[in-house]
C-alpha cells in the first residue's frame, strides 16, 4: 500500500461529512453498515482522510414517481429509484430490482457495493443501483411493462452507455431489460443495445449472461476448494434461495456431481441429506406457475424451516436471496465451516463478527457474486463493437476474472492477517482511490 500511513484521521472533524453522518446515517442503518466496514478498512491501510472522504457519499440520487395506468383502467403512482454512487473508475453500472419494500438507503448501499464490487475486479466501472417499489407478482406483464418503460423514461437524464448501464437484480430479468432498451432507444431515435446489459441474446445479450453470476460463484467455490484442500465430492451444501441466482448454482454444483442437501425459497425448504434431484426440482419449479418450490414431492425429502436451512449441519453454505439473512441470531448456530455470499450483503456486520469469531471463511458478496457484472462488462464490449462471442470465450474470460480476483483477495487477507471481506474492501478501496487521486479534485 503506497498511500500515507499518516494521514488517515487528519481530517476528521470534517464538519461536512460530520453532518452527512448526523443527518443521514442514524436513519439509514444499511448504508452505515456499509460504510462501518469501508472506514474500518480505510483506517487500517491508513488512506489520507481527503482522499477517502468523497468516496464515502454517492455521487449522485435520483427518486422518480411512475404514474402507471393499470388493467382496471384507474392510475397508481409507484416510486422510482436510481443511485450512482461513484464514477471515479469508470461509467456507473448496476442493476434494477423490483420490490415492495425496497427504499433509497438499501439502493444507495447496493449502488457503493456496486462500486467496490466493479473495483474488485478490475473491469472499467464506477458503481449504480437502481429500484421501483412494486410487488411483480402481483402485476400483469403489461402493467410490468408500463412501469419499466415509465420508470427508464423518469430516470433517462442519467443512464446511457457512456453513463450508466442498468442490469437486472431481485425480480428483474431479460425482458425487462428488453423493454428499457427498447424505451432508451426510442427517445435516441435508434436503436442502442450497450444501454442496457442482461438483454436477450435475440437483441444484444452475451451467451452466458444468464447463468454467469451462478457460474461465478462456482469457480469461487473451486478456488476456495482448492486454496483449503477440500474435496468437493465429498462436501455437502446448503442454498438459500431458488430463483435466477441460486437455482443456477444448485444446477451446476449438482452437474459437477455435488450434494446439495438443502435449498429453500419464499414458499418453504426441503432437506435430504443423500442430495436433493436438482434436475427434477428445476423441472417443479419451472413447470409450477408461482416458479417456487411449493408442492414438490419427491422421496425422502422433509421440509425445513429457513432457519434450519442456514444452520444446518453443511461443509458449505450459499445465501444467494436477500441481504440481512444471517444475522447475530443466526450465525451463532451457523455450523458451516464455508460461506459463500451469492446474494449481495446477506451478512449483517454483527452476524459477520460472530463469524469471523468462530472461525468460518466467509467469501465476501463482492468477490463471489461478481460474475453477472463481469459478464455484463463482456455485454457491454461486444455491444460497442457489434461482435457475438461464443460462449466458451465469455465463460474462459469469466474464468479468468474470478480466479485472479480470488488469488488477490487471498493473497492479501493473508498478508495483512485479516478476513476476506476486509481484504476485498480493501483492494478495492485501493484502486478507487488511486483512479481519484490520478484524475483529481474538479474544479
Ligand atoms: N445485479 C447484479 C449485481 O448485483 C449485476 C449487475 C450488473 O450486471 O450490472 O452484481
Amino acid at each position: 500500500m503506497t498511500l500515507d500511513n499518516s494521514c488517515y484521521g487528519n481530517a476528521a472533524e470534517d464538519q461536512q461529512g460530520q453532518n452527512y453522518d448526523r443527518s443521514f446515517l442514524e436513519e439509514n442503518h444499511s448504508y452505515r453498515d456499509m460504510l462501518s466496514t469501508l472506514d474500518t478498512c480505510a483506517k487500517k491501510m491508513g488512506v489520507c482522510w481527503d482522499d477517502y472522504l468523497p468516496l464515502r457519499y454517492p455521487e449522485r440520487e435520483l427518486t422518480v414517481s411512475i404514474p402507471v395506468e393499470m388493467d382496471d383502467g384507474h392510475i397508481k403512482v409507484f416510486v422510482g429509484y436510481r443511485v450512482q454512487h461513484s464514477s471515479v473508475r469508470g461509467p456507473c453500472k448496476g442493476g434494477i430490482r423490483y420490490a415492495p419494500d425496497v427504499n433509497l438507503d438499501e439502493v444507495r448501499t447496493l449502488a457503493a457495493l456496486m462500486t467496490w464490487k466493479c473495483a474488485l475486479v478490475n473491469i472499467p466501472y464506477g458503481g449504480a443501483k437502481g429500484a421501483v417499489q412494486c410487488d411483480p407478482g402481483k402485476l400483469s406483464s403489461r402493467e410490468l411493462m408500463k412501469i419499466t418503460r415509465r420508470y427508464t423514461a423518469m430516470i433517462l437524464p442519467l443512464i446511457g452507455p457512456e453513463k450508466d448501464i442498468p442490469a437486472p437484480d431481485v425480480n428483474t430479468n431479460s425482458q425487462i431489460m428488453a423493454w428499457i432498451m427498447d424505451t432508451y432507444s426510442a427517445f435516441q431515435g435508434f436503436t442502442v443495445p450497450e444501454a442496457v446489459t442482461g438483454k436477450p441474446i435475440e437483441i444484444g445479450g452475451s451467451l452466458g449472461r444468464e447463468e454467469a453470476t451462478g457460474r461465478g460463484v462456482l469457480f469461487t467455490i473451486n478456488q476456495i476448494a482448492r486454496t483449503k484442500g477440500i474435496d468437493l465430492k465429498k462436501a455437502s451444501f446448503a442454498i438459500q434461495g431458488f430463483g435466477k441466482v441460486g437455482r443456477t448454482i444448485a444446477q451446476l454444483l449438482y452437474q459437477e456431481g455435488y450434494r446439495i442437501v438443502a435449498v429453500n425459497d419464499i414458499s418453504g425448504g426441503i432437506y435430504k441429506e443423500e442430495g436433493l434431484d436438482i434436475a427434477d426440482l428445476s423441472n417443479h419449479v419451472r413447470e409450477n406457475p408461482s416458479h417456487l418450490i411449493e408442492g414438490y414431492k419427491a422421496e425422502g425429502i422433509s421440509s425445513i424451516t429457513n432457519q434450519e436451512l442456514l444452520t444446518s449441519e453443511v461443509d458449505i453454505l450459499i445465501p444467494a436471496a436477500r441481504e440481512n439473512q444471517i444475522t447475530e441470531d443466526i450465525a451463532k448456530d451457523v455450523k458451516a465451516k464455508i460461506i459463500v455470499e451469492a446474494a449481495n450483503g446477506p451478512t449483517t456486520p454483527e452476524g459477520d463478527q460472530i463469524l469471523n469469531e468462530k472461525g468460518v471463511v466467509v467469501v465476501p458478496d463482492i468477490l463471489s457474486n461478481a460474475g453477472g457484472v463481469v459478464v455484463s462488462y463482456l455485454e457491454w464490449v461486444q455491444n460497442l463493437q457489434a461482435l457475438m462471442w461464443e460462449e466458451r470465450k465469455v465463460n474462459a474470460f469469466l474464468r479468468k476474472i474470478m480466479e485472479k480476483s480470488f488469488q488477490d483477495v487471498w493473497e492479501l487477507q493473508e498478508q495483512k492477517k485479516t478476513t476476506l471481506r476486509e481484504a476485498a474492501y480493501m483492494l478495492a478501496l485501493e484502486r478507487t482511490i488511486k483512479a481519484r487521486k490520478i484524475r483529481g479534485t474538479f474544479p
